[in-house]
């Protein structure tokens, strides 16, 4: 089976490299040429347009930064639609708002052609050891259809329900991840303040109800978690802003649904903060690097 991969990027490239690994022949397309060329040093064939890697491929599969590249790259000039062959089938993995999932699957519809979303968790470890959690919205069929391809990039294959409600999943999850990076962050700038080695405040917390994926596997601090983002000086990993982006989803998805959110807007002012300030292409986890206190400060 052909897959035509658009968005070899951070996740795109470890994951084109399991498809490639179980035998998947791979078409890529990625607008950013240096991106797409490590595509094809992975063994895939490079096409000129999303387009036409659509037109080469069995299956499409999708992983851009965010909605509007999804509905650029789907419906757009160039795009997968001019490009799809009747009955085709196309998984977008990207994290996006759940209506736009629906919305160009609505429009791939009209033309014959369908749309699962497939949003996925695991970071880019989980995409290099194809471990990534898929949590999928979309027919059972469709994801029948899928399967084989999705399983070559990840472990945890979950039906969520239909079109976008993979997204919906996602971005709940990442609303908890978001939230509990920024409250370890804040709470490590505390203890060292007051002196308290991080490896034994690790420990405790590691033991104590405070524990967290945040502080286990992306550890802000540099150096507690030799595979964290944080030990190779906050290399993504998950970029900053892109976290500040899964926020966004879900502070939109309460606003739709008029649920009152806090705790999730506060976080994703601290990681645009920490973006503003030269963060944002970080992993999140360099919100950490961010809340060092400026030194001289006079304590209040
Ligand atoms: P990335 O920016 O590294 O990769 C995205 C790629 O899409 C880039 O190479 C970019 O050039 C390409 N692209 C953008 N517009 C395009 C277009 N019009 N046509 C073709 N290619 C285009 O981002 P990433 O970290 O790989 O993340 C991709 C998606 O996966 C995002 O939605 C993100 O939220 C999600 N995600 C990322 C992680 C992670 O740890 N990095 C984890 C889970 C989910």
């Amino acid at each position: 089976m052909k897959v035509g991969f658009i968005g070899t990027g951070t996740m795109g490239q470890p994951m084109v490299r399991n498809l490639i690994a179980k035998g998947f022949g791979v078409v890529a397309y990625d607008v950013v040429r240096a991106a797409l060329d490590a595509a094809v040093k992975l063994g895939a064939s490079a096409c000129g347009s999303a387009a036409d890697a659509a037109k080469q491929a069995d299956l499409v599969v999708t992983m851009l930064p965010s909605s509007s590249h999804v509905e650029a790259v789907y419906l757009g000039a160039g795009g997968v639609l001019e490009g799809a062959a009747k009955g085709r089938l196309c998984v977008d993995m990207s994290t996006i708002e759940p209506a736009v999932s629906r919305r160009v699957a609505e429009r791939l519809r009209e033309r014959g052609v369908r749309f699962i979303d497939a949003p996925v968790s695991g970071g880019v470890v989980g995409a290099e050891k194809a471990t990534l959690a898929i949590m999928v919205g979309g027919e059972s069929a469709d994801l029948d259809e899928a399967r084989p391809a999705l399983a070559a990039m990840g472990a945890n294959i979950i039906h969520v329900g239909p079109v976008g409600s993979g997204e919906v999943a996602k971005l709940c999850n990442n609303l908890i991840a978001g939230v509990a990076m920024v409250a370890v962050s804040e709470a490590f700038r505390i203890a060292e303040g007051f002196g308290v080695d991080p490896k034994v405040l690790t420990s405790v917390i590691s033991k104590s109800s405070g524990n967290t994926w945040a502080m286990e596997h992306g550890h802000p601090v540099p150096g507690m978690v030799p595979t964290a983002a944080s030990s190779r000086d906050y290399a993504p990993g998950f970029m900053t802003d892109l976290m500040a982006k899964d926020l966004g989803l879900a502070v939109n998805a309460a606003r739709e649904l008029r649920v009152p959110l806090a705790v999730a807007p506060a976080a994703q002012q601290m990681l645009r903060l920490a973006s503003s300030h030269g963060y944002g292409r970080k992993d999140f986890s360099s919100v950490y690097a961010f809340l060092k206190p400026s030194s001289g400060q006079a304590p209040v």
